[in-house]
């Protein structure tokens, strides 16, 4: 089963205009003299950024994301964001259940579930997080913590078609740490026959499983040449075209 990869940039909370903007045309630059890529590219700034992004990146195909919503449409929720108004704005993705989220947030299984529920129905993708804690990973508990986290954060009708995973290792995130190939493999590998349980054969085998966590254009060629790495979510490196475009090109994109 053949699963385009998708090439993802998580803002995080960086980017002011006059930077963001200039960082969004220097992307579309790239991706556009690639001709014809092989890969899916997707950014996701701040919300103060969406509009301006999504101008700047006019003619590229490089799709717009959020990094949070809430799971109503409209109404009372001072400092909230809808999928609505994502839509609105023009994103075609939001990022959901990030491990800043869930540690800031205190965002459980079942809220990013609501959220990622919302989401579809409002017709916006997720990419949809989890991942293990250094600690839980040294218990040997990783692929149990990877599979309550699958199990309770990704809606019962999500498809290959409106969902995307990213496998983050908490304590890969900003540090320079990764997991040997051999561990993120198992961890991908597991994560898609729990989504097989979950979701039927056909999704699982066709659902993109990202990895995250200190991705650089030196360690993407090994990373996302694994077979259950579908392309990679990737937060420093997002901010500089040569790196985000060298994570692509070093993956074959
Ligand atoms: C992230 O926060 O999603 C991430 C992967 O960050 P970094 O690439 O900086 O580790």
């Amino acid at each position: 089963m053949a699963r385009k990869k998708l090439i993802a940039g998580n803002w995080k909370m960086n980017g002011l205009m006059a930077d963001g903007v200039d960082l969004a045309k220097g992307i579309a630059r790239e991706v556009k003299a690639l001709g014809k890529p092989g890969c899916e590219f997707l950014v996701c700034p701040p919300f103060t950024l969406l509009t301006s992004v999504k101008k700047a990146l006019r003619g590229a195909k490089v799709a717009l994301g959020a990094q949070d919503c809430h799971f109503n449409a409209k109404g009372a929720h001072t400092g909230d964001i809808s999928p609505l108004m994502l839509k609105d704005a023009g994103c075609s993705y939001v990022i959901l259940g990030h491990s800043e989220r869930r540690a800031d947030h205190g965002e459980s299984d079942e809220l990013v579930c609501k959220k990622a529920a919302a989401a579809h129905a409002a017709g916006l993708k997720t990419v949809i997080c989890i991942g293990e804690t250094l600690e839980q990973r040294n218990d040997g508990k990783a692929i149990d913590v990877c599979s309550r986290q699958i199990m309770g954060s990704v809606p019962e009708d999500s498809t290959s078609a409106d969902t995307v995973i990213a496998y983050e290792p908490v304590w890969a995130i900003g540090t320079g740490k990764v997991p040997t190939a051999a561990d993120v493999e198992e961890v991908h590998a597991a994560v898609r026959k729990v989504l097989s349980k979950k979701l039927g054969k056909s999704n699982a085998n066709k659902m993109r499983i990202l990895y995250g966590g200190s991705v650089k254009p030196g360690n993407a060629k090994e990373l996302l040449s694994l077979p259950d790495v579908d392309g990679a979510l990737v937060g420093g490196a997002s901010l500089k075209v040569d790196d985000f475009l060298g994570i692509a090109r070093n993956s074959g994109c």
